[in-house]
Parts: structure tokens; sequence; C-alpha cells
């Protein structure tokens, strides 16, 4: 027997409509890539979004299609993805920070059939496309007044590519297991995967995120999503938004730490979220202005571990860190440092003990820790095994291919090693990849980069595994020192001594000016292997 309830499909317009119609004047404020501060509000986002799926539809773009975005966070962005998703199209989001010949094979790879792109990336489109066989025009995301010339096929300026449509249109209807969003991993090896979202899994990843113990937003939040809509899903922030009716301040191409301390004091921002390389770079700036951050309430930190040190220079200026793990393919939240009773009341330090974990799953998403044998490992905080997930907002394959992804007994298998303690929460301890092997023992580069970021004179920390005559592999410590301070080995090692096991100690510390970065953030560390891989003279 089925319930008498009604058939409401989970489809993602449902999420704008919301906002349009009990949120309609809330601000939505973007820092415009051509300069400057524009506002609008859902109401009108709503309209706009409905006219440009009314628009794509006059395109021919049908149900099902990949329209292309590479684009920065502005309000256009979001009246991109509410638009192609309610014309029952996929929004397909570009990385700019990748190599160009790895957008060329992602775009062919999707078949996208147009692109929205920003002002910013002209250039780089404009090599590309002579390899672009499947685009068809691309529309760019600005007014006529500011449109350059340009050799990309059917170039127009969206403003006047939109007027043409008036919004009187009904979202394009659909199933919501329908696809709604593809996002392609950023492949530091192999070639990208594609993740393919359904307007389902969004809006149930938007609202099991958004419960108190998550994110929990609320309309009187102002949030700022500093990660961009091109890194995994945007951290479904575009989503839960409008969900909760929160305002939204966009901060477009300009996430130095001067331009978003500035945009959020100047609007109020209550709650922000990126990866930590982009505070490091906010909290040297407040540190060297003393600008002030009087409105920020809370922080979210993801995509890589959250070193101590940073949560605790935030925590000093009352803004509380919320530490999140997650994966372009798990939508992308997958658990969340929130606080259970079982770990209330701690002290500074027993709290900031807490927020190196990465936290527990919102509901819909399962995780356990397994042995390479597939056999369950004890959540005992220190037991290390292979983190496995499961839920509705996980992939279960990737885009073209042709085998599911998962473990014969239904889990996504995520490449990370963890460790999960009574309470339940999860702490990672290193990509499988990057764990260093010791005399047959585990050490944790996550763990000693945490700890080395501690050090007054680091700005930034990578610990790699060197292959070594006795040990098979030892832990290298590669350094960049804070600007105009020097570090030294000894004054490293000593600081790190009295924190960790005689044996996780680095054997040696390697200070550069620079350390590389992929194209979210994280640190490369493939190229830091390869280069320092026979830095103890094992070939
Ligand atoms: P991506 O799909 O590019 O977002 O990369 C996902 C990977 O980033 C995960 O599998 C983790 O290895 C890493 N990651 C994400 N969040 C964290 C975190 N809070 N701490 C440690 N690693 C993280």
């Amino acid at each position: 027997m089925l319930g008498l309830m009604q058939d409401w499909p989970l489809r993602l317009h449902r999420l704008i409509d919301h906002a349009a119609r009990h949120h309609g004047a809330r601000p939505i404020v973007s820092r415009s890539v051509e300069g400057p501060v524009h506002r609008t509000d859902y109401a009108a986002i709503h309209r706009r979004s409905l006219a440009l799926a009314q628009r794509l539809a006059r395109e021919g773009v049908k149900p099902g299609d990949r329209v292309a975005t590479m684009a920065w966070n502005t309000w256009r962005h979001i009246e991109a993805w509410y638009g192609i998703t309610g014309a029952g199209a996929i929004y397909h989001t570009l990385n700019p920070r990748l190599f160009p010949d790895q957008i060329a094979w992602i775009l062919n790879h999707a078949e996208s059939r147009l692109m929205f792109c920003d002002l910013s990336f002209l250039k780089l489109l404009e090599g590309l496309a002579p390899k672009l066989p499947h685009i068809l025009r691309f529309i760019v995301l600005t007014g006529p007044e500011t449109m350059p010339e340009t050799s990309l096929p059917g170039a127009v300026d969206y403003e006047s590519w939109l007027a043409e449509a008036d919004g009187d249109f009904e979202w394009v209807a659909g199933e919501e297991n329908a696809a709604a969003g593809l996002c392609y991993t950023s492949g530091t090896t192999g070639e990208p995967k594609g993740v393919l979202y359904s307007h389902r899994s969004n809006v149930i990843h938007a609202l099991a995120c958004n419960a108190p113990d998550m994110l929990g937003l609320s309309a009187t939040d102002r949030v700022m999503p500093v990660v961009p809509m091109f890194h995994a899903n945007g951290w479904c922030l575009p989503f839960i938004a409008p969900l909760s009716g929160a305002s939204l301040v966009l901060p477009g191409p300009k996430l130095d730490g001067e331009s978003l301390q500035s945009l959020m004091q100047a609007e109020g921002v209550t709650f922000t979220a990126a990866v930590p390389t982009v505070w490091l770079g906010l909290l040297q700036y407040l540190e060297a202005s003393s600008a002030p951050l009087s409105t920020l309430k809370r922080v979210v930190i993801g995509g890589s571990a959250c070193p101590r040190a940073l949560t605790a220079a935030f925590e000093r200026r009352g803004v509380h860190v919320v530490h999140a793990w997650g994966m372009t393919e798990t939508s992308p939240i997958g658990t969340i440092c929130g606080v259970k009773p079982e770990v209330a009341g701690r002290d500074a330090e027993g709290t900031l003990d807490l927020q190196e974990t990465q936290g527990f799953p919102p509901f819909t998403v399962d995780m356990r820790i397994v042995g390479d044998d597939g056999a369950e490992k004890p959540w005992d905080g220190t037991t290390f095994g292979n983190l496995q997930v499961r839920g509705p907002t996980v992939t279960r394959g990737y885009f073209k291919a042709e085998r599911d992804a998962l473990t014969p007994d239904g889990w996504f298998e995520t490449g990370d090693v963890a460790t999960i303690d009574p309470a339940g929460y999860m702490h990672i301890t290193d990509r499988t990849k990057d764990v260093i092997k010791s005399g047959g023992e585990w050490i944790s580069s996550i763990e000693l980069e945490n700890l080395a970021m501690g050090h007054p004179d680091v700005a930034e920390a990578a610990v790699v595994a060197a292959r070594h005559p006795k040990w098979d592999e030892r832990p290298l410590l590669v350094v960049v020192p804070k600007a105009g301070r020097e570090v030294s080995r000894d004054s490293l090692l000593a600081h790190l001594a009295p924190q960790v096991a005689k044996w996780w100690l680095p054997d040696d510390v390697v200070v550069v000016a620079e350390i590389p970065h992929t194209a979210t953030g994280k640190i490369l560390k493939t190229k830091l292997r390869e280069q320092f891989a026979g830095y103890f003279g094992v070939p």
C-alpha cells in the first residue's frame, strides 16, 4: 500500500521558488568581476533564472544536456545553476585553475553544449575553443557595455542574451532522480572523473547538511561561500542558503585576505566556508593590518585537514571553527564537527582537540573504517582503517564509466585513512597514498603537518615519505617560513619532539620558498613526493 502524501519531486527549482516566495527580499550581494559591488535578492534571482531556463530552451537545450560554467561566485553564476537545472539540463562546473589540456579533456568528455564564462577566462577559452567541438556558444557573464571583442564561437553578452526572454516560463518538469550537476574530481592521478549529482541528491544533501549540529544556517545569517562553485559542488551552499533563507555575500574573483575582510566587514557576514589556504591568507592579512572581523561568527574549514594553529587563531578572534570533511563524490559533505553532548563542556584545549577531528556525518551519510581485508575496525580512536561511506548523496559510479565504483557490499571507498573514536568522531589520518610506512608502522603526515604549523615561524608545512635504506620510508618535513622570518631544522625538531613519539620525528627538514598546490588549493603531495622521494639517497 502506498502512502497518501503528495507526489512532489525533489527538484532544485523548489529551493529558489521557496526562497523567492518566503525570503524574496533577502539581499544577495556580489563583488562583480567587473569590479563594483552588485546587489540583488532572491525574488530577482528567481525571475532571472526562469528567464534563463526559457532562453536556454529557445537555444535548443534539452533535458539531460550539459551546460558548462567557468565562473567565480557571483549572482549570475547562481542564476546559471538554477536556470540550467530549471531547463532540465545539467550544470557542469569547470575549474579554471586546471591545466588547459585538462579543461579541454573534461569539456569534451562531458560533451557540454554551451558555456557560461566570466570575463576573467576569455583569453584561456579563446586558446582552447578550437579544441572544443561540442560547444556551440559562449555566453559571457557581463553586460553589453563591458563585453569585449572575442573570437569565441557564438559569443554573446549574458545580459543582452537574457533580455531576449521574458521569464514567462514553467520550470521543465522531470523526475527527482534526473541528473542535475556534473563536477569532475581534480584527478591528481589519471584522468579526471565526473561525479553526476541528481536533483534529489542535492536537495537531500542541502536539507541534511543544514541540521542544527551540522551547518545550521538560518534566515538571519549572512553567508559568504568563499569556496568556489567550481569546487566540489560549491559545498552545496548555493542550495543550502536559499533553503534556509540566508542572505548571500559572494566574493567574485577576489579571494585575497584584504578583499575578503573588507567585504565580510562591510556586509556583516556571519558565516563563511573555504579550504585552509584561503584562511591562512586572511589571517596573515588580519595580523599585519589589525583590520577588524567583528561580524563573523562561524567558519567552515575543509577540503584538507585544518591545522590546529589555524583553528586556534580564529577562536581567539571569537570565530567558531567548524571542521568538515568531504569529497566531490559525497556531494560533497561527509562529516562535520558539531558538538555532541558526550564531548560538550570541554576547556579551550579540549575543544581544539575535538576540532582537529572531522566530526560525524549528517543523516543520510553512513561511514565505517575497514582493514585491507574488508573487516570493520573498532571505533576506539586509535585504530586506523580505510574510510568508506554510503548513502543517497554518495556517488555510486562515475560519468560514462562502465562499472559502479562500490565495494561488493555497496560502500564507496574514499581513499582516506581514518580513526573513529567511541563518541563517533572521525579523524582523517591521511590519504591512503600519503601515509608514511616506516618499519611496518604507519605515520600520519597530516598529524605532523598540523604540529609543524604550530611553530611560530612556519607559514605552511608538508610532510612526505622519502625512501629509506633501513625503514622503507621516513618522514621528511618541508616548510615555508612566514614572511620575514627564518626557521631552522633544529628549532622545528625541538618543537615537534615533545609532541610525538620519537620514531615519528621527521628525519630532516627542508626549507622552501613555496609549496605547490592543486587546482583546489590542497598541497600537491604527488609533486613533492616526486621531488623528495630520493632525499635519503635511495633511488
Ligand atoms: P576533493 O574531491 O577534491 O574535494 O578531495 C577530497 C579529498 O580531500 C578527501 O578524500 C580527503 O583526502 C581530502 N579532505 C577533504 N576534507 C578534508 C579534511 N577536513 N581533512 C583532511 N582531508 C580532507
